[in-house]
């Protein structure tokens, strides 16, 4: 296990060092996680100065019409989505009125219990990470397939993956299948170079596919534990990647018939709203099992994370929260509502 000793969340010391008696190790479900709280908090703080930040104040002054009203307005500024703070702002008032519930705190109480359980999505797919934190024995190889528009994060946050499983010891293997652009893959070799992992890659414009065949014919002989595999998130048309993707998808289960364990949609926090759209034809290609919400770090409207959980059903598991190679922390929605709902 990968917990420093007196790690933050108050891990046993004995953590610290692997044993024969270690429960199956799966861990990157526990990436950053003596920091996650601490990064998820620097991550979400200019969207909780900027609007969560006040909401307890809002609460304090009377559970009345003006309140739903201030609340509805703050939520959807901060790009809660319309929908989903109707949802959210409808169940909170019901409750209030058949609970009778007078005090300003046991409602606010209700609005995070009701915010936390938007973000607890299970869709019983994934296999190595569940949204509620738990994990399975990783597969070997296990298998993650990263997807997602151009620019979004995806090359930047394997490379935090990468740097993470290869901090546990785990023999990782980096798949370059984004061969539209030679600079992509000089970025994967260089985040691979970085955290001291190999990186499969072939020339500009071959067919990714062969890239993915060839590394997961090599994580078997070098008796890889982790294969990540980077995606184009740009092909000459939508149709003709979404059709790229789906093949590379089809040459993973036909070498191994159960992966890939994991399919991860990088969406940029920073683009709010657009992201829905993106994710639906990658959530139709190749059947997404979970997010990284890359650059919550660089918004101020980090309400995205409700919508894009509730709007998607896909359970956000991982957050970009910097540019360095530690800056991807394990998401757990409670931490997340507490922080952003801090005064
Ligand atoms: P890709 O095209 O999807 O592979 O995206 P890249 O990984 O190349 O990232 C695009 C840009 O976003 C780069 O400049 C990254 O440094 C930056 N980036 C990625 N993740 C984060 C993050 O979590 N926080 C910040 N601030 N920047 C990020
Ligand atoms: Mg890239």
């Amino acid at each position: 296990m990968f917990r420093r000793k007196g790690g933050a969340d108050g891990a046993p010391a004995e953590d610290a060092a692997p044993s024969a008696h270690d429960a199956p190790d799966t861990s990157v479900a526990t990436v950053g996680v003596d920091d996650a709280a601490v990064a998820v908090g620097q991550a979400v703080e200019r969207t909780r100065r900027t609007w969560f930040g006040r909401i307890g104040g809002m609460f304090r002054k009377g559970l009345n019409d003006e309140l739903w009203d201030e609340l509805e307005e703050t939520l959807i500024s901060a790009d809660t989505g319309v929908k989903t703070t109707l949802r959210v702002i409808g169940d909170l008032k019901e409750r209030v009125k058949d609970e009778g519930i007078r005090d300003p705190e046991a409602a606010l109480a209700v609005l995070k219990d009701d915010l936390t359980s938007v973000l607890e999505v299970d869709t019983g797919r994934g296999r190595i990470w569940y949204a509620n934190g738990q994990q399975e024995t990783l597969p070997k190889p296990a298998v993650i397939l990263v997807v997602g528009v151009n620019g979004t994060g995806k090359t930047t946050s394997i490379g935090k993956l990468a740097h993470a499983y290869r901090a546990q010891g785990k023999k990782v293997l980096l798949a370059a299948a984004d061969t539209f652009r030679a600079a992509a893959i000089d970025q994967l070799k260089h985040w691979g170079e970085g955290a001291g992992v190999d990186v499969v890659a072939h020339q500009q414009g071959a067919d990714p596919s062969a890239v993915v065949f060839d590394a997961l014919q090599a994580a078997e002989k070098r008796d890889a534990d982790i294969v990540i595999i980077d995606t184009a998130g740009r092909l000459h048309t939508k149709a003709n990647l979404m059709a790229e993707l789906e093949k590379v998808n089809r040459i993973i289960q036909r070498k191994i018939p159960d992966a890939p364990h994991e399919v991860l949609l990088v969406i940029d926090a920073t683009t709010g709203q657009n992201a829905m759209t993106q994710a639906k034809y990658f959530t139709e290609a190749v059947g997404v099992t979970g997010i990284i919400l890359a650059k919550l770090d660089g918004t101020a409207k980090g309400g995205v994370v409700f919508s894009v959980c509730d709007q998607l059903r896909l359970p956000v598991l991982f957050v970009g929260t910097g540019e360095k190679p530690q800056d991807l922390a394990r998401f757990e929605p409670r931490e997340f509502v507490e922080a952003l709902l801090a005064p």
